[in-house]
This record gives structure tokens, C-alpha cells and sequence, in this order.
């Protein structure tokens, strides 16, 4: 069984067929990522796995079972997170507070148990505290753990929004194009980050990335897609020899 799997997915907007007919599996423990030139639906494919669309028709499975009748609130409660191709942080928030907040939406935990601070609370607290301070060192972001996300520059911006995800121990990474806006050195840094996070945490990361050099360095398997459409999939290689995804890029 694969980790993930989109069957025969099609979305519309209107009139434009953002994700047409749209087929492949992600299986656990590989890098896959999405390419294609802008509007190509890569980000229309995370908003699906996200449940914030319904697909018009299609099926998508997560460990086999179907995520369509399932809820966005109760996605990374499965083991799926994500990032945003526009950060989304709380500004005015430390880094830290960021990452707490990203696990305390998803926690098992009741309220009444809470407002009493039982022990299991007080234990449930120190797991989050210690799953957010590895976080932390893991990518570097001690410098900046007290600091608020609106005074911090954009690479470091990047970095926490991916900690964010990182933080609930997800099984399933989505990241929307991590590398975007970065500088060489700092692409290079998140691509031994989610090595990795392949072999260290044995989580498995689904990325939509235009950066090529990235997505040849990082990824086991590539889909190109255009216009919604699959264009071709394969290693990072024989991907970008398909004479269908050259056409893609240039005629974009
Ligand atoms: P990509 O991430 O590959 O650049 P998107 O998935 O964002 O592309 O968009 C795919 C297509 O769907 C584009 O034509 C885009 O304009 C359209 N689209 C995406 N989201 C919406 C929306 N919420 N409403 C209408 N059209 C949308
Ligand atoms: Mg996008």
C-alpha cells in the first residue's frame, strides 16, 4: 500500500480544469515532488490533500483510507502537514510560541483536564516542549527562539514555517516550494534538511519546488504536470529529458 494516493483527480474553478484526471501514489519513505511551470495545479493538489477542496471527482487515500469524507480540522491529526506557498505564521508571536501552537491545535487532550492540570497534562506538556525544542536545534533556529516572527527576515520566515510543520511529527511533509525566495546558500541548507528528514525522521515528503537543482538533489520521484494535466513522471532525470516537459517550460 502506498502512503498516498490520488486517483483519477479532477478540480474545477469555473472554467478552468485546475487538476485534470489526475493519478499517482507516493509511497513511504521517498522524496516526490511536484513540477511545472505557474498554474500548472500544484498547489490545487495540496489544497485537495488538505480537504480544503473537494475534488469534482477522483479519489484521494492516506494509508488507504479515503481522506474525502474526512474534515481539513482532522488532517494533521492523521499524520499530514504542511507549509504554505505564502508563509503563514502568527506575526506576532516568537518562534517558539509558533511551534507550540502548531502542536496544541492537533493534542488529545480534554479541557476539563486541562483547567485541572492533571498529570497527564502537565506530561502531555513536556512531550510537546521536548518534540518542539528538537525542532528547534534541528533547524538551527536557537538564535531566533524568543524572537517575533515580524521582525525576523524572510529566509529565517521560511525555515520556521517549516519547523511549524516539522513540529506535530507528521508522517506525510507537504512543502510548497520550501527553496522559493532563498538564497543559494540557504536552498542549500533545505536540502540537507529534508534529507534528513527522509533518513533521520523517516518521514515522507511530498514538495512542489521550482528550483530544479533542488528537486534533482533531494528527490527519488518527479510528476511534471501543465495545465492540470500530467505530463510526466520518473526519476528527476527522466523527467526533465521528457520532451513533453521541455515543450511545458518553454512554451510558458
Ligand atoms: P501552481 O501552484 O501550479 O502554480 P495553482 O494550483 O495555484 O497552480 O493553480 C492552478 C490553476 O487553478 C490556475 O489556473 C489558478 O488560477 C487556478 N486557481 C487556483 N486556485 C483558485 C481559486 N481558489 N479560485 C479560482 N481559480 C483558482
Ligand atoms: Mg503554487
Amino acid at each position: 500500500m502506498s502512503l498516498l494516493e490520488l486517483e483519477n483527480v479532477t478540480l474545477k474553478f469555473g472554467g478552468v480544469t485546475a487538476v485534470d484526471d489526475v493519478s499517482f501514489a507516493v509511497e513511504e519513505g521517498e522524496v516526490f515532488a511536484l513540477v511545472g511551470p505557474n498554474g500548472a495545479g500544484k498547489s490545487t493538489i495540496f489544497n485537495l490533500i488538505s480537504r480544503i477542496y473537494d475534488p469534482f471527482a477522483g479519489d484521494i487515500r492516506f494509508q488507504g483510507q479515503s481522506l474525502l469524507d474526512r474534515q481539513p480540522y482532522e488532517i494533521a491529526g492523521l499524520g499530514i502537514a504542511r507549509t504554505f506557498q505564502n508563509i503563514e505564521l502568527f506575526e506576532q508571536a516568537s518562534v517558539l510560541q509558533n511551534l507550540l501552537v502548531g502542536r496544541h491545535k492537533h493534542r488529545k487532550s480534554n479541557p476539563v483536564g486541562e483547567m485541572f492540570f492533571t498529570p497527564f497534562v502537565r506530561r502531555e506538556e513536556k512531550r510537546h516542549r521536548k518534540a518542539v525544542e528538537e525542532v528547534i536545534d534541528f533547524l538551527d533556529l536557537q538564535p531566533y527562539r524568543e524572537k517575533f516572527i515580524a521582525g525576523l527576515p524572510y529566509g529565517v520566515r521560511k525555515v520556521v514555517e517549516m519547523g511549524r510543520a516539522l513540529a506535530i511529527e507528521p508522517k506525510l511533509l507537504l512543502l510548497d516550494e520550501p527553496a522559493s525566495g532563498l538564497s543559494v546558500e540557504e536552498t542549500q541548507d533545505v536540502a540537507f534538511w529534508i534529507e534528513d528528514i527522509k533518513k533521520l525522521m523517516g518521514i515522507t515528503v511530498l514538495m512542489v519546488e521550482h528550483d530544479m537543482s533542488l528537486v534533482s538533489a533531494v528527490s527519488d520521484r518527479v510528476m511534471a504536470l501543465a495545465d492540470g494535466r500530467m505530463l510526466a513522471i520518473g526519476t528527476p532525470e527522466e523527467v526533465q529529458r521528457d520532451p513533453k516537459v521541455i515543450e511545458a517550460y518553454i512554451g510558458s
